[in-house]
């Protein structure tokens, strides 16, 4: 048995060719690859069938030495079947050539290829309707990826055992009876191809002239006698026409676009937007802050103005100055069960002895119950960001900070683990294994901890209640922003010191926006929930209760101050290291530093810490009023080391979870550098941003300096990085 495929140039024959014999024949997207014919064997159920490739062609008309190749091929040897390969993204122009090839009587079998392509852009071929019209067999393939050849090939052998009618699409009140007279001929001279020499002869086709002289001048004859109105030269436009029309007035129902098209439609025209050269970083940006918003504002969409003093509820508008926006309204019923709980605890306890009812209540509950607290916070923000990630949002994110900043150092496929970070830097870090290049990988996971975890976001809920209440949705943002800045400025800084670092460019496929399904969403904040509770339950209680007798005993087991304690003791040696960054100073330095210790831990011990300590300590009582004795001294001092706190929390180490997979990804000598670019970029950090704010006035000409610089820096990046395309979808 002898196939032979036939289609356009370009669409596909020889690497279905391949597909079909194991040979390697050489493809390529350009035409005029394949010149002359080839043949292999497939095998079928032990039958050896040949196959023959023939170069490609737009008609069966022998204008080019390919058409005269394939023309050839077909008419002279004994094709049993032909696959005729339909490159269905360019649908009409290939059914062109089918309805030229269906003019023959030989068997032949559609393969709509290209099917994987298609199906990307949400069209598909009704190929049943495509049957019902050609009277063949229609199969969808992708000869890229070898899907569908099996019953391509089991329609191919069962239609070598049919005969076939061939197909009659030109069909013109002005020139078919002259095509019926010349079919009639030449079915008198049992020709096989009858329609086919027929139309050919019409259209005085050299070729079939030269095998069919007399045939040829009757038909001419007719052409004089009877159609003096159509030139001569305009049979074969005639017919051309018609085959055109035939396939066009079918295009609608052979074509159909699925929902997924129009939604694809959709998600390009939001993309416009969304995505938009100068807009896309900005609304990124406010789409950020109204989630900060929503999440800790007190004063939702700024009603304040209207209702103030008129409300006043402990859940709704707390302070009477606006309403409350969702997270805080939740943060405050959880308040409210936390503070029941704590008192019926101390009630319970008040006839205990007095170690029982302080390990109880001001070490385990001040510890847990204050991890607890800020359940409704990180829920808030993850229920807002994952709503995010489930439309297709996220994916642009990453898109539209790359493009942001590209040259600036941090670029290209980086930005996918960074941004899983403010989650969690477990999955984040674990993630960098898709970046082939080791260096990018190696910068990823040195920036991971800028990119605050949820974890973290317990810190920042605390600082804001305690410093900022009113605005606390602009200083959580403004956290998480800084963090950012400071991921670029590490890179700018290490691409200075190592100019070699090169960054692949960013290709992603971005997904169509779609409705997020509350099961999605319901379903991440429950594991979300579930591990933090889990968490409290287990690392946390344990380390409040190690906290709490480290901070109630001194060395020789008797219950004293803080101060004397065995933690105070070992805490004010420490403090001497952060006195340069500002929170090592004062009476109660030492704790500060305590819970940034007990932070590599978990990050949410951090105000766990200190706010066990706080009720524990004869100066302070709660929280806030803890953190105003940081610095030692009370103004812009104290400020200053709460801002170096800070971001000295968010740049340092990790929690132990994410510095294990850092130390499985990165390798010993990796690892080691990680920890020195933690360690010293934090310590940096914090020390210019302490003495940055007390001595404001140089603080700001060092940044403007430290900004042209960069500026300079990056310009100079900017110009040496080529454009690469990096938005495909
Ligand atoms: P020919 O000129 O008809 O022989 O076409 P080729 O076999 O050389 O293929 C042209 C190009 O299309 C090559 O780059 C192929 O890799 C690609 N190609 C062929 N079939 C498919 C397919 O089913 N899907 C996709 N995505 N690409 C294909
Ligand atoms: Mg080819």
């Amino acid at each position: 048995m002898k196939i032979c495929v036939i289609g356009n140039p370009n669409s596909g024959k020889t690497t279905l060719f391949n597909a079909l014999t194991g040979l390697s024949a050489r493809t390529g997207n350009w035409p005029g690859v394949t010149v002359s014919k080839k043949s292999g064997f497939y095998k079928y159920n032990n039958e050896k069938i040949e196959i023959v490739d023939l170069p490609g062609i737009y008609s069966l008309r022998p204008y080019s030495p390919e058409e005269i190749v394939s023309r050839d091929v077909i008419m002279t040897q004994d094709i049993d079947v032909i696959i005729d390969i339909v490159d269905t993204t360019q649908i009409e122009r290939s059914l062109y050539l089918t309805t030229q090839i269906l003019e023959t009587s030989i068997p032949t079998v559609i393969a709509l290829n290209f099917n994987d392509e298609i199906i990307k852009k949400g069209i598909t071929v009704d190929s049943q309707y495509l049957e019902k019209l050609l009277k063949v067999k229609v199969c969808p393939i992708s000869a890229l990826r070898k899907d569908g050849i099996k019953e391509l090939m089991d329609n191919v052998v069962l239609a070598a055992t049919l005969p076939r009618e061939p197909l009659f699409t030109v069909k013109d009140d002005s020139i078919n009876p002259l095509i019926n007279y010349a079919c009639d001929l030449l079915i008198k001279e049992n020709n096989k191809n009858a329609l086919f020499d027929a139309l050919k002869l019409i259209e005085d086709d050299e070729y079939e002239i030269s095998h069919h002289k007399e045939t040829y001048e009757l038909i001419n004859e007719e052409k004089r006698l009877n159609y003096q109105n159509i030139n001569y030269a305009d049979y074969s436009e005639i017919i051309a026409d018609k085959r055109y029309e035939f396939i066009t007035n079918h295009m609608d129902k052979i074509i159909v676009k699925n929902d997924s098209l129009h939604k694809e439609s959709k998600s390009l025209k939001i993309d416009k937007i969304l995505t938009h050269k100068w807009l896309g970083l900005p609304i990124f940006l406010l789409i950020m802050l109204a989630i900060f918003h929503l999440t800790f504002s007190a004063d939702f969409l700024f009603l304040g103005v209207f209702i103030k003093g008129r409300l006043d509820n402990p859940i709704f508008a707390a302070d009477t100055e606006g309403i409350n926006s969702i997270g805080v309204i939740l943060s405050n019923l959880m308040n409210m069960l936390l503070d029941f709980i704590g008192n019926a605890l101390a009630s319970w306890l008040s006839n205990a002895p007095q170690w029982v009812s302080s390990l109880v209540v001001d070490g385990i509950w001040t510890g847990i119950g204050t991890v607890l607290s800020f359940i409704p916070p990180i829920l808030c923000l993850f229920a807002f960001l994952t709503v995010l990630e489930d439309t297709g949002y996220m994916a642009r994110g990453a898109f539209i900070l790359d493009r942001a900043f590209k040259g600036l150092g941090l670029s290209g496929k980086s930005f996918m683990p960074l941004l899983m970070c403010f989650g969690c830097a477990v999955p984040g870090i674990m993630n960098t294994k898709t970046l082939e290049n080791r260096r990018e990988k190696r910068l990823t996971i040195f920036l991971a901890p800028f990119f605050s975890c949820g974890a973290k976001l317990a810190i920042w809920t605390a600082f804001a209640g305690a410093v900022w209440a009113s605005h606390a949705d602009l200083f959580v943002f403004g956290i998480y922003l800084f963090g950012i800045i400071a991921a670029i400025l590490s890179s700018l800084f290490l691409k200075f010191i190592n100019p070699k670092r090169e960054t692949s460019p960013f290709i992603m496929e971005l997904p169509e926006y779609r409705r997020p399904s509350l099961i999605n969403v319901s379903k991440a904040l429950w594991q979300r929930l579930k591990d933090y509770l889990i968490r409290a339950a287990t690392i946390i209680a344990a380390v409040i209760i190690v906290i709490w007798f480290l901070s109630t005993f001194n060395f020789r087991f008797q219950m004293v101050e803080i101060n004397e304690s065995m933690l105070g003791i070992i805490s004010k040696y420490l403090s001497y290291i952060f006195v340069p960054v500002g929170f090592g100073m004062g009476q109660n330095g030492g704790l500060f530093i305590i819970s940034t210790l007990t932070g590599i831990l978990a990050k949410e011990l951090v105000p766990a810490t200190m706010d066990t300590l706080a009720g524990l300590s004869s100066s302070g009582g709660d929280f806030a009023s803890l953190i105003k004795t940081m610095g030692g001294i009370e103004g812009i001092a104290n400020y200053a080391s709460i801002f170096a706190f800070l971001a000295y929390n968010l740049l340092t180490f990790p929690c132990v979870a994410a510095i294990s997979t850092a130390r499985a990804e990165l390798g010993k000598k990796d690892f080691i550098k990680a920890v020195i670019f933690w360690l010293s970029s934090s310590y940096i950090m914090a020390f210019l941003l302490y003495w940055g704010i007390r001595f404001w006035f140089v603080g700001i000409i060092f940044v403007a300096i430290l900004g042209g610089l960069f500026t300079f820096l990056a310009l100079r990046y900017k110009n040496k990085t080529k454009e690469v395309p990096s938005y495909v979808g």
